[in-house]
C-alpha cells in the first residue's frame, strides 16, 4: 500500500548532516510534494530513493523494496538537465528511451515505439528528429518528462521541475502529470518551492528543513496564508 516509506532516515556528508530522523509513508497512487527551504535536503532526498545516496542510519523502501531494486518502474526527472549540453546533435527520438549506446545507432522497432508514444503523451512528436542542443527551456523539458514516463514507470520522481520553463509550460506539465497518474495509478513525487503548487496539485506534501516539519494532506500541513 505504501510506495515510499522511510524509517528513522538521516543522511550525513562528512559532518554535515543533510537529513535526520525522517519517518514517513507515502501511499500508492499519491501526488505528493517535497517542500523547504533551500538546503533543506530535499534533493538528498530523492538521491536517497533513487538508490543514488546510502543511509548513514535507518532505511527507506521504494516500492516495497530497497532503492535501486526497480529501476525500470522509475522515472527520474533531474533538477540540472544536460542532454542537450552532453549531446547536442543527437536527436530527440534517440534520448527517450533510456538506451545507452557508446554509439548510438537507429532505434529498433520496439523502443521508436514507445519513444514515439512517450512524445505523442507529452505533445512533442513534432519534436522527434530535433537535435537536443537545439532545444529550448520548456522543450527540453518535456523532452525530459516524455524519458521520465517512457517505460510507464509506477513511481515519478522529479526535483523542481518548473526551473527554467515559463509559468505556461509550468501549467502543462502538471496536467501530464495528472493524467498520466489518473490513467496509470501512478505514485507522483516532486519537489517544489512553490507553496501553491503544493496546495493546488498535490495529495500529500512533505515538508522538510534537514528535520521532517509534517507529511499528510495538503491542507493539514500548510498553514492558511503560507
Ligand atoms: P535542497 O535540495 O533542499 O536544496 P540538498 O539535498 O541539495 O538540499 O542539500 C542538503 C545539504 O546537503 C546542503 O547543505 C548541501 O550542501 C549538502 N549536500 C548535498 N549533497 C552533498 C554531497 N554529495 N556532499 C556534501 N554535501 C552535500
Ligand atoms: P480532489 O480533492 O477531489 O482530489 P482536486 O484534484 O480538485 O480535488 O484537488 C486536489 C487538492 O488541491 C484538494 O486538496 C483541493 O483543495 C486543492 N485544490 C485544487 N484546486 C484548488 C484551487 N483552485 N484552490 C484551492 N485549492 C485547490
Amino acid at each position: 500500500p505504501y510506495v515510499l516509506e522511510g524509517r528513522d532516515l538521516s543522511v550525513r556528508f562528512g559532518d554535515h548532516t543533510a537529513l535526520e530522523g525522517l519517518s514517513f509513508q507515502v501511499p500508492t497512487g499519491a501526488f505528493l510534494a517535497i517542500v523547504g527551504p533551500n538546503g533543506a535536503g530535499k534533493s538528498t532526498l530523492i538521491r536517497t530513493l533513487l538508490g543514488l545516496v546510502k543511509p548513514t542510519h535507518g532505511s527507506v523502501r521504494v516500492l516495497g523494496d530497497l532503492p535501486g531494486q526497480h529501476p525500470e518502474r522509475i522515472g527520474y526527472v533531474p533538477q540540472i538537465k544536460t542532454f542537450d549540453r552532453s549531446f547536442p546533435a543527437l536527436a530527440v527520438e534517440l534520448v527517450l528511451t533510456g538506451v545507452r549506446r557508446s554509439w548510438p545507432g537507429p532505434l529498433r522497432r520496439a523502443e521508436r515505439e514507445l519513444a514515439y508514444a512517450a512524445l505523442n503523451r507529452v505533445g512533442a512528436l513534432d519534436l522527434a528528429e530535433r537535435p537536443v542542443g537545439r532545444l529550448s527551456g520548456g522543450e527540453l523539458q518535456r523532452v525530459y518528462l516524455a524519458r521520465a514516463m517512457a517505460r510507464r514507470p509506477s513511481l515519478i520522481l522529479l526535483d523542481e521541475p518548473a526551473t527554467g520553463i515559463d509559468a505556461l509550460g509550468e501549467k502543462d506539465m502538471y496536467g501530464m502529470l495528472e493524467a498520466y497518474r489518473a490513467e496509470s495509478g501512478a505514485t507522483i513525487g516532486m519537489i517544489t518551492h512553490d507553496w501553491d503548487v503544493a496546495r493546488y496539485h498535490a495529495s500529500q506534501v512533505m515538508v522538510i528543513n534537514r528535520r521532517l516539519f509534517g507529511c499528510g494532506h495538503p491542507e493539514h500541513v500548510l498553514c492558511e496564508d503560507c
